[in-house]
């Protein structure tokens, strides 16, 4: 067995200022990537600013990245970060400006300064990169990976390179301005990592260790976000706490069908990240039960339900309605099949049927 992660973590309240030090040592001039404005509205971007002042560290501003990225805008992005000799990258935001953020600090590190390179498979560093999360759901903030959309492919994919943050600043206070759908819709994306994850033909028991711990922690939040009550700074540390955990645990299994089969349903209908995986998570589960998984009762009770309906109920209520034609139907299956690294990820031989069973359980 392996395991490597690398990122220096900062889960406290404060925590950017506390470590702003450390956060500037990163180089003389940051290139900031936020989205258009929860970095304001959060005051995560103030913060940064103050920690890179306080620390006499230059920064430009980047704040035009759009949910599920685009190739175009990191390519924007990298050309001022180029340009002005940023020599490190700072992502403020959800999995969108994080994400951006890494594929930004390979194109600014990178003589070759062509897009081709992001999906290139040769092995290339970037600038180092620290991110500040304000959803709690894409463990972004741990993870290697920098999920793009590629309208050349009509899809979603992850950058052929690993960038690892090199610091990952954590504050619940950064939660308290999301509403109750961007909270519920990214509570269970990080759900969805710690499923998929569990049950992975790349699991080991140091990432199992990972997916039973964070799905305990998740479970603490179950009523709150099933009832959508006002959360309290514990529920979004745990929240926090379980996404930053599910995060470790796909960067050494990756994710499975339910994120394979979401980019369809982002790409295609524009359904946000955490609701399109959400939706195929009882079927996934349903499928792990029917092939009777070892580890499918100890995953159903540490994440707090007692059977598969209760967890549809529960994702029912908290992401609403999904309808899927049958034409769209067809054209995921299609997709998956054609990309075999997807269905490699399933601890057995899933077949068409399993994976129509997984999107019609949605219906
Ligand atoms: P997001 O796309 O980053 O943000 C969604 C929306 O929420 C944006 O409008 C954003 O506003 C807003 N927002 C963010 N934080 C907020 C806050 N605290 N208060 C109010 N509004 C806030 O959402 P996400 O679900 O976190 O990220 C999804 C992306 O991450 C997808 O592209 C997905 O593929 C990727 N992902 C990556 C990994 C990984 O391992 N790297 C894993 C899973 C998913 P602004 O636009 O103003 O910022
Ligand atoms: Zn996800």
């Amino acid at each position: 067995m392996e395991f490597y992660i690398p990122t220096q973590i900062y889960h406290e309240n404060g925590a950017v200022l506390k470590h702003g030090a450390e956060l500037a040592s990163l180089g003389r001039k940051a290139l900031i990537i936020t989205g258009k404005s929860s970095a304001i509205k959060t005051g995560a971007l103030a913060d940064v600013i103050q920690a890179l002042e306080d620390n006499n560290t230059e920064y430009i501003l980047y704040d035009k990245v759009e949910e599920n990225p685009s190739i175009k805008v990191v390519m924007d992005a990298a050309g001022i970060g180029r340009s002005q000799g940023a020599d490190f990258v700072i992502g403020i935001g959800g999995g969108s400006p994080m994400d951006a953020a890494k594929a930004v600090a390979l194109m600014v590190q990178n003589r070759d300064t062509s897009e081709d390179i992001l999906y290139q498979p040769v092995k290339l560093k970037a600038l180092p990169v620290a991110e500040i999360p304000t959803t709690c759901g894409t463990g972004s903030e741990v993870t290697p990976y920098a999920i793009l959309t590629r309208d050349d492919k009509k899809t979603k994919q992850s950058i052929n390179h690993k960038i690892y943050p090199v610091i990952a600043c954590i504050d619940a206070k950064y939660l308290e301005c999301a509403s109750l759908s961007l909270i519920r819709n990214t509570a269970i994306d990080a759900l969805g990592h710690l499923v998929e994850s569990f049950f992975n033909s790349n699991a080991t028991e140091y990432s199992n260790i990972l997916s039973l711990c964070g799905m305990e922690k998740w479970a603490e939040n179950r009523k709150a976000l099933y009832n959508g009550t006002e959360f309290t700074e514990s529920n979004y540390n745990s929240l926090l706490l379980a996404s930053t955990i599910a995060g470790m645990a796909i960067s050494h299994t990756g994710t499975s069908l339910p994120h394979g089969l979401s980019y369809y349903l982002t790409y295609n209908k524009g359904i946000p990240h955490g609701k399109a995986v959400g939706s195929f998570l009882p079927g996934y589960l349903s499928l792990m039960e029917k092939k009777q998984m070892p580890g499918f009762p100890e995953a159903m009770s540490k994440m707090g339900f007692k059977d598969i309906g209760e967890f549809k109920e529960f994702t029912r209520c908290c992401l609403g309605d999904i309808c899927i034609s049958s034409d769209d139907e067809d054209k995921m299956i299609q997709e998956i099949l054609e990309t075999p690294r997807k269905l490699l990820s399933v601890p057995f031989n899933a077949s068409e049927s399993d994976i129509r069973n997984i999107i019609q359980d949605i219906n």
